[in-house]
């Protein structure tokens, strides 16, 4: 059985003002045993997030491929595990798109966290296009090939399926379209991992907010949500991490 894994994407989000919200997430978040949650925040949050002291596992929105070197403004992974990372998200569908990253270079970023002892939530996802033209499964699966870290397999590992045009829109694929396509991702995990597969979360992502949270974490296949906007906020973000645990 896996446990249910909540975590948010603050995105370019977030000014040490912001650190008392982090505070009280933690706090309140903390009454929900039964789920595991994370938040992911800017670069330049996680070391005072951190500091906090807080059990909430603070996370990081990229990592890149490479543990040093002349990479001007990139960060590594064990420059992360420094500041007090404890997991990052890697091919975000922003990233993809404005910084044009592979799956190849996804998967290298995946490896480079786990080499640093980092959770790495990896984000797969296809376009409207894609899904207007039947391709929505082909594009998924095909991203969960090229992308999975080698040594795929423990709970260190989770995907996020984001529709990118779920993400920051307001819209949800149905729970039927969420169902089959976690159904199709998890199968192509086993396909390529065997037994390994069982303990990788698959977790949702799109436009998650607390009136539509139960039932997107309620979907078969479900393993958890990746929150972008909804996160900003012990008001927003709590109760969908009530809702995970009550599942
Ligand atoms: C995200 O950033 O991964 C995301 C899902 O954003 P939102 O919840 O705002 O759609």
């Amino acid at each position: 059985m896996r446990r249910k894994l909540v975590a948010g994407n603050w995105k370019m989000h977030g000014l040490r003002a912001q650190l008392g919200e982090v505070e009280a997430i933690a706090a309140a978040t903390a009454q929900h045993a039964a789920v595991d949650v994370a938040l992911c925040l800017p670069f330049t949050l996680i070391a005072p997030a951190a500091a906090l002291g807080t059990q909430l596992p603070i996370g990081a929105q990229d990592v890149h491929a490479n543990d040093q070197g002349a990479h001007t403004g990139c960060v590594s992974a064990p420059m992360l595990v420094e500041a007090g990372a404890t997991l990052t998200i890697v091919g975000h569908s922003e990233r993809r798109a404005d910084q044009h990253e592979t799956d190849a270079q996804v998967k290298a970023k995946a490896e480079a966290g786990r080499r640093a002892g980092l959770d790495v939530i990896l984000c797969i996802g296809e376009t409207l296009g894609e899904r207007d033209a039947g391709r929505a499964e082909e594009i998924v699966t095909g991203q969960v090939v090229a992308s999975l870290p080698d040594g795929a397999g423990g709970d260190w590992l989770a995907l996020a399926y984001e529709p990118v045009w779920a993400i920051g829109t307001g819209r949800t694929p149905t729970e039927a379209d969420v169902a089959a396509m976690h159904g199709a991702i998890r199968a192509k995990l086993r396909a390529l991992v065997g037994d390994e597969a069982d303990a990788i979360r698959i977790l949702y992502g799109g436009s998650v907010n607390a009136g539509n949270a139960a039932a997107l974490l309620g979907c078969t296949d479900v393993d958890g949500a990746l929150v972008g906007g909804a996160s900003l906020t012990a008001e927003k973000f709590v109760p969908i991490v009530a809702a995970g645990a009550a599942l």
